[in-house]
């Protein structure tokens, strides 16, 4: 049997992490790899071996571009980094050739629609970093919430938040070690839905002109909230459990 993962740092960020909007596990992963891109721009600047891996996956893909270009001071590290990757992509094009017949790995790549073997030696040949990074923050967490479920702390304030979004709850459901674990898992998340649908239609009554003067309440910001329990994500809307304080966004 696995040994149990002790309580560190993590677990107390994960038990945190259940009282603020949104799924925890989006939440903690997405700061995770925040804090390895923060240490990567400025490893970036100092060390060129840094930039010559970053070469391999081109940068970083359009979810964490986008993290990148909302963080403060990025700029001579982006910079550097992509002038190695830009520089390869133009020496590459330097020597392209035309090519009427595809070549084997264009073919493959292209799915026989034609192609060129410099359009095969421009495509990125490794992942991005920060996905690698965040996939395994995301298995890391839903491992430690598993091993911690029948901590009284941890499950208490896993019942009480706002649960998984439905792929991490996919995840756990699929990593769960045993049918108790499963069921600590599932109960809360069945239970939220069935709060959060009473919510949906007590939020669509009142849209009805006829209930127009009626204040919302908790269900005020259900319609956000629901997107967070499908898609994923933290930070859109209010957190309802935390009396409809906004809970930190991703970024802060
Ligand atoms: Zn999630
Ligand atoms: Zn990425």
């Amino acid at each position: 049997m696995p040994r149990k993962p002790g309580k560190h740092t993590p677990y107390f960020e994960l038990v945190d992490a259940q009282s603020q909007s949104g799924c925890p596990i989006c939440r903690l992963a997405y700061k995770a790899t925040s804090r390895y891109l923060d240490s990567l721009l400025y490893e970036a600047v100092l060390d060129p071996d840094v930039r010559d891996k970053l070469k391999n996956s081109q940068g970083f893909c359009a979810a964490h571009v986008d993290v990148l270009t909302r963080k403060p001071g990025r700029a001579l590290g982006v910079a550097l980094i992509y002038r190695d990757i830009l520089r390869a992509v133009a020496d590459t094009l330097d020597k392209a050739d035309f090519q009427r017949e595809p070549s084997p790995l264009s073919r493959l790549l292209r799915k026989g629609s034609g192609g060129n073997a410099t359009t095969a030696r421009l495509q990125a040949r490794a992942q991005c970093p920060a996905c690698v990074i965040s996939e395994q923050s995301e298995r890391d967490y839903v491992q430690l919430l598993l091993a911690h479920l029948d901590d009284e702390k941890l499950y208490t304030a896993y019942s009480q938040g706002e649960g998984l979004c439905l792929r991490h709850l996919m995840v756990a459901m699929e990593a769960a070690p045993d049918e108790a674990a499963f069921r600590r898992l599932i109960e809360p998340q069945s239970e939220r839905y069935r709060v959060m649908l009473r919510d949906l239609d007590e939020f669509i009554r009142k849209r009805d002109h006829r209930f127009q003067g009626e204040k919302y309440g908790e269900e005020g910001d259900v319609w956000l909230r629901v997107m967070n329990t499908i898609i994923g994500g933290a930070g859109m809307g209010l957190s309802a459990k935390s009396g409809g304080r906004r809970s930190p966004n991703l970024d802060d």
